[in-house]
């Protein structure tokens, strides 16, 4: 059986500097959902005097986004004790769980997951579901609300997906423009639900890099990053994609590993934790890292052409792992801001999270429905009438938000790269 990360959690002085800084605190009020006392609440099964069956739901009901690192004047590494105390309880309810579920699971976090052509084949069907006029007679008949409400929800605010035509013709590699010397050398980070339901933002982020300058490949052998697989305390599924990953990604001598999600970047650049003690993969994960960037952190340093104003009030939802765990703050902020013609309003508490984080939204609907609408709250404030994003589960939890207001006609929500890319006038098919 695993250990509970006992040694970090006795780091933590219990001051409660960090509580202000959890959503879930926030909106719950317990104790028991804020980071202070989740830590005590490991420590006390640690030390064996509550069950890890008590564990669970305060564990559950965390939405990783670890707001309470930078808040935390003792340096308590939450994250890595979430993370381990969470493949404990993995490990804890395996025993328990039903063979069905248990198989379902399985084939989801191990099948589907990390293997590009049953995504394909799903953003296929889905584009079949869009583009045959079945989604708008479903919508218009209300047929969609025979699902649950969660599922209900997010069906609404599915994006377009590309067609499988427009899917196979994306070529392996992007050339600066003629003429231009390659400024960096890009090993492209496509993801899994990124490259199956949002493939016209990875596809406009390969050529938004390549009109800036770089020279951007597609490395074949790629998978998943791990990112739902580790949230979900499965950490040698987590440590598999992971190796697959940094083999992948060593088959190029590449100047960045560049992703678009920020999800995704965070478990990449902390590839080399998951390795601890093992010296070859260590190494070979720290070399990973190194190179790991957002994309906004190499557009930052690159001349776009931006030459079409987009004259509305524009904000940002934070992506949480992009700005807590990748510490990516300034360069979207920058990237927004060269726009010609948009005025850049902050949300009041802009690091507060959306309550998307993964899947928790699908999984536990009502409490993040809750953290939701307090960041609606600010948003609206902002009078904007574009939110960017940089993380696919946070920009379709916006437009969630933005249906609920019923403020659908009025805002947009976009992932920074389709904002740069109209400024730019690029277009995907
Ligand atoms: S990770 Fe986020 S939700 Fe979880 S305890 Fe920290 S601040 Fe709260
Ligand atoms: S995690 Fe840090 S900020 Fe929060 S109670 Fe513990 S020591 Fe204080």
């Amino acid at each position: 059986m695993k250990k509970l990360p006992y040694d970090e959690t006795i780091q933590c002085v219990q001051c409660g500097y960090c509580l202000p800084a959890c959503p879930t605190y926030m909106t719950m009020g317990k104790e028991t959902h804020s980071p202070r006392g989740r830590i005590n609440l490991v420590k006390m099964a640690a030390e064996g005097q509550i069950s890890l069956d008590e564990l669970q739901e305060p564990l559950d009901l965390c939405l990783g986004c670890r707001a309470c690192e930078p808040a935390c004047p003792s340096g308590v590494q939450y994250g890595k004790i979430l993370e381990e105390a969470r493949e404990v309880l993995h490990e804890h309810k395996g025993q328990s769980t039903s063979k069905p579920v248990k198989w379902m699971q399985d084939v989801m976090f191990q099948k589907v997951f990390p293997d590009p052509k049953k995504l394909r084949t799903t953003a296929d069907l889905i584009w079949l579901y869009q583009s045959s006029g079945l989604q708008k007679a479903a919508q218009k008949g209300k047929l969609t609300k025979i699902l649950p409400e969660n599922l209900s929800a997010f069906e609404e605010v599915l994006p377009e997906v590309s067609s499988p035509s427009a899917r196979r013709k994306r070529p392996a590699a992007f050339q600066p423009p003629a003429g231009t010397a390659a400024r960096f050398k890009v090993a492209f980070f496509t993801g899994c639900i990124m490259d199956a339901m949002f493939e016209k933002i990875n596809r406009l982020s390969m050529e938004l890099l390549a009109m800036a300058g770089c020279e951007v490949h597609v490395v074949g052998g790629q998978t998943c990053c791990g990112a739902l697989h580790a949230h979900a305390g499965r950490r040698d599924d987590t440590v598999m994609l992971a190796k697959q990953n940094i083999e992948a990604f060593e088959q190029l001598d590449a100047d960045f590993i560049v992703n678009n999600a920020g999800g995704c970047g965070a478990l990449l650049v902390e590839y080399h934790h998951l390795f601890h003690g093992d010296p070859v993969w260590e190494e070979r994960a720290r070399k990973f890292v190194a190179k790991t960037r957002d994309i906004s952190q190499v557009l930052a340093q690159c001349e776009l052409p931006l030459q079409h104003p987009i004259d509305e009030v524009v904000t940002y939802q934070r992506s949480c792992h992009m700005s807590n765990v990748q510490k990516v703050v300034r360069e979207p902020l920058e990237l927004i801001k060269r726009i010609p013609g948009i005025t850049f309003r902050e949300m009041a508490n802009p690091g507060q999270c959306c309550g998307s984080a993964g899947i928790y939204n699908v999984v536990n609907y009502e409490e993040s429905m809750e953290i939701l609408d307090v960041k609606m709250e600010t948003m609206k404030a902002t009078k904007a009438t574009i939110i960017v994003t940089t993380n696919p589960g946070c920009l379709l939890q916006m437009k969630l938000g933005v249906q609920r207001e019923g403020l659908s006609r009025e805002v947009r929500t976009l992932h920074l790269i389709e904002l740069l890319a109209e400024s730019a006038g690029l277009s995907v098919p």
